[in-house]
């Protein structure tokens, strides 16, 4: 069978409650696409029907493909096993609770071929479905993504986009664990485009995104591009060091003036150098943690886009 024109990957966990709303909007909508498609449908290792109802409806819907994981791998993990799985020119992203439609689909293809961009990114427009709590937080998450990445992420873009070919290729030649899909592909600095799309509630069913695996995103995203934290205690450290040289030289003022208690400058002066001193060696332990941790994600320090000898006549030459 040749390689299809899209690849439409979708992690799942555990939604049987949303698989027959899901068959029924997928499946009209990709045949009307008028290409050939797959739908890779990951299942994360889901507990409930997810799996048998999946095998069930491949049995007449020939496009469809179940990557079953041994044991729930967290969405991102699913995708990277899309990634690695998809056989198509092109490779789209999307939950399977229908809060990204399906039907903008077409117009991030459209996209992808007029503007002749390898990435093209679905982009809230409206966040009015999700709740308070979780508008602010993801807004505090993007800005900081920003910073760390030191790149424009685009805002509210979460995982539903279109990529190309050269994108998944570059994306499973990444050697690093626990990436990030969100940060990972606007670093890789493909051309890319947005498509504004209102997201909807979810489908049916309820998030399979809890506090802790939203606290694990937010940790991987931080760790993936920032060693920042690990070097928190050298700055605790010096901190620590000038509280206490300050604190000493106070406490050996008031002894003395004679007014200590007996014992207690010593207690102070040892208890503040011994944590300062512990500190500093934390904070020097996570300097070369940090090195270490960086040249172990085995990034490539560049990405080649063009290159004149192998491509003559290219015309994404000025993008
Ligand atoms: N998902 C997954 N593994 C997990 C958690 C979620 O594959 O451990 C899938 C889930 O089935 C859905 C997508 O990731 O297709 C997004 O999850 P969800 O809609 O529950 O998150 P929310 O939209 O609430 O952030
Ligand atoms: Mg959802």
């Amino acid at each position: 069978m040749p390689d299809p024109e899209l690849s439409v990957v979708v992690p799942m966990y555990d939604e049987e409650e949303v698989l027959p709303i899901f068959f029924e909007r997928m499946r009209p909508l990709l045949d009307g696409l008028g290409i050939s498609y797959e739908v890779l449908v990951v299942d994360d290792g889901s507990r409930d029907a997810t799996a048998s109802m999946l095998l069930e409806a491949a049995v007449d819907w020939h496009q469809l493909r179940v990557v079953r994981l041994l044991r729930n791998s967290g969405h991102q993990a699913a995708q990277s096993a899309g990634f690695r799985r998809a056989r198509g020119k092109y490779l789209v992203t999307i939950d399977a609770d229908l809060q990204d439609p399906p039907e903008v689909i077409a117009e991030l293809l459209a996209t992808a071929r007029d503007k002749d961009v390898d990435v093209v990114y679905g982009v809230r427009s409206d966040r009015s479905s999700d709740s308070w709590p979780k508008r602010t937080t993801a807004r505090m998450y993007y800005r900081l993504m920003c910073r760390l990445v030191g790149k424009d992420i685009p805002f509210d873009a979460a995982d539903f986009r279109l990529v190309s070919r050269r994108v998944i290729d570059a994306v499973n030649s990444l050697p690093e664990d626990g990436r990030v899909f969100r940060l990972v592909i606007p670093w890789l600095g493909f051309p890319s485009a947005e498509v504004p799309y209102v997201r909807a509630e979810r489908a049916a069913g309820v998030t399979k995104y809890n506090w802790s695996k939203m606290f694990r995103l937010a940790f991987d995203s931080v760790t993936a591009f920032s060693a920042a934290p690990l070097r928190l205690a050298t700055w605790f450290g010096l901190l620590g060091g000038l509280l206490s040289g300050m604190f000493a030289v106070g406490a050996l003022v008031i002894k003395l003036s004679g007014n200590s208690v007996p014992g207690w400058t010593s207690t102070v002066l040892a208890v503040s150098v011994i944590g300062a001193i512990q500190l500093l060696c934390l904070g020097l332990l996570g300097e070369y943690v940090a090195r270490l941790f960086q040249s172990s994600q085995r990034r490539p320090q560049f990405l080649v886009g063009y290159d004149s000898l192998e491509d003559p006549g290219h015309e994404t030459i000025d993008k």
